[in-house]
């Protein structure tokens, strides 16, 4: 008979978590349609307290958009609460189809197929497009996405990864694989860690010359980037030289949900074979209706990519002149990095109780360890007093306490 003590050894397993500094502690938000990015803090003893939310991927505030939440109530009431199936079997309603042709229009495709989340669909598509292809190598950038990584994995196809970002070592790997094995690069737009942009057009030269296909995960730029929110592929005029561009309605769209979009034969094939596709409830009508709404009024308004773009230039502006040390991209991401679990986890405890700004701390292994870093969004909600008001604590913070200290003394 074994005596394992299960209950000890899975609390041994959190303590050590907590032990690093990287326990995960969820902070129970109400958001109040209408004073987003404001909310109210449940807190562990009961108490509720007014926060400002900088950490939040409804980057323009499209959860609490009128029409959205209007077009959701809408189906609800129309069509009821569950799509009562899964795609295959009775789960295909009206409103799947609608959001699979505004998606197709959106990344001008041939077609595009909806997800659970934006996780299932790289996770499904990337694994099928490998295990289809005989012999297939996946090219895949090192500071890809966990989905990303779970789907080449559970491939079991041979994958090579690039150094972020890094051209010539991309090609060095490409140009040193057999030359008639079927290559897949997998790459992002917007990195969210680190909030810089792939040089896409570069990355579909190499794909060209190596006979590569080319899957962008769009995640963090739907919406947002593009004259149309299309992303950063449609804002540099490189959508069609993407084979497979995925997305989510979760992130600027302020739903959930995720999805694909590329030739009708890729997607034909991913739709037949992709098990997290297949076998499982299809996602429910009101949140299908909130994507559609959410995508087609961002198709035409500007007013929401621009507040963003003015207050993430302000952010960043009012960020060089208080000298706080953040990771300069070109994306709409500011992190700023502690690089030290413990540390970042004080400086965020002490952000929201005394000065009610929230923002999770963002530790290993979703960043590398000693990177550990406050990850900030400044959303089209926010106001410039909103912005200022972060400002001035992180710069006295920085200042007077050095949150960088507690770092080189741990
Ligand atoms: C959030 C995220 C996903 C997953 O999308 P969900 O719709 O939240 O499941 C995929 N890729 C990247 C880069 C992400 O940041």
């Amino acid at each position: 008979m074994s005596d394992i003590d299960y209950n000890a050894f899975f609390e041994q397993k959190v303590s050590e978590l907590k032990d690093e500094g990287r326990y995960r502690v969820f902070m129970t938000m109400e958001r109040i349609v209408g004073k987003f990015p404001h909310a109210v803090w449940h807190t562990e003893n009961g108490e509720e307290k007014d926060v400002t939310i900088w950490c939040s991927n409804d980057y323009l505030g499209m959860g609490h958009h009128p029409k959205v939440i209007k077009a959701v109530q809408d189906a609800a009431a129309h069509s009821g609460a569950g799509a009562g199936g899964t795609r295959n079997i009775s789960g295909t309603t009206i409103y799947h189809t609608q959001v699979e042709e505004s998606l197709k229009d959106l990344h001008n495709k041939e077609a595009a197929l909806v997800f659970s989340s934006g996780y299932v669909a790289n996770e499904g598509a990337l694994s099928t497009l490998a295990k289809l292809l005989p012999g297939c190598i996946v090219f895949s950038d090192s500071l890809n996405h966990a989905s990303m990584i779970h789907g080449i994995k559970s491939s079991r196809c041979a994958k090579y990864v690039y150094q972020h970002n890094d051209l010539e070592h991309l090609e060095k790997l490409l140009s040193e694989a057999p030359k008639d094995a079927p290559k897949v690069i997998a790459f992002e737009s917007v990195y969210s860690m680190d909030g810089d942009i792939a040089p896409i057009e570069e990355i579909c030269d190499i794909a060209d010359k190596y006979n590569a296909m080319t899957y962008l995960d769009e995640v963090h730029a739907v919406g947002i980037y593009g004259p149309r929110g299309g992303g950063v592929a449609e804002e540099r005029g490189l959508m069609d030289r993407i084979d497979i561009i995925e997305g989510t309605f979760g992130k600027a769209y302020g739903l959930m949900g995720g999805f694909i979009t590329g030739k009708a034969s890729v997607i034909d094939a991913i739709r037949s074979y992709a098990s997290g596709f297949i076998f499982t409830t299809s996602l429910p009508p009101a949140v299908l209706a909130g994507a559609l709404a959410s995508i087609e009024h961002l198709k035409t308004s500007r007013l929401e990519r621009e507040r963003q773009k003015r207050n993430v230039a302000y952010m960043k502006e009012l960020f060089e002149k208080a000298e706080l040390p953040y990771m300069k991209g070109d994306s709409h991401i500011v992190p700023l990095v502690v690089g030290d679990a413990k540390c970042c986890k004080q400086v965020t405890d002490i952000l929201i109780n005394q000065f009610g700004l929230y923002v999770q701390p963002i530790n290993y292994p979703t960043v590398p360890k000693g990177t550990e870093r406050l990850r900030l969004t400044a959303t089209a909600a926010h106001s410039i007093e909103d912005i200022e008001r972060l400002t001035n604590v992180l710069e006295d913070m920085w200042r007077n306490t050095h949150m960088f200290a507690y770092a080189s003394a741990a």
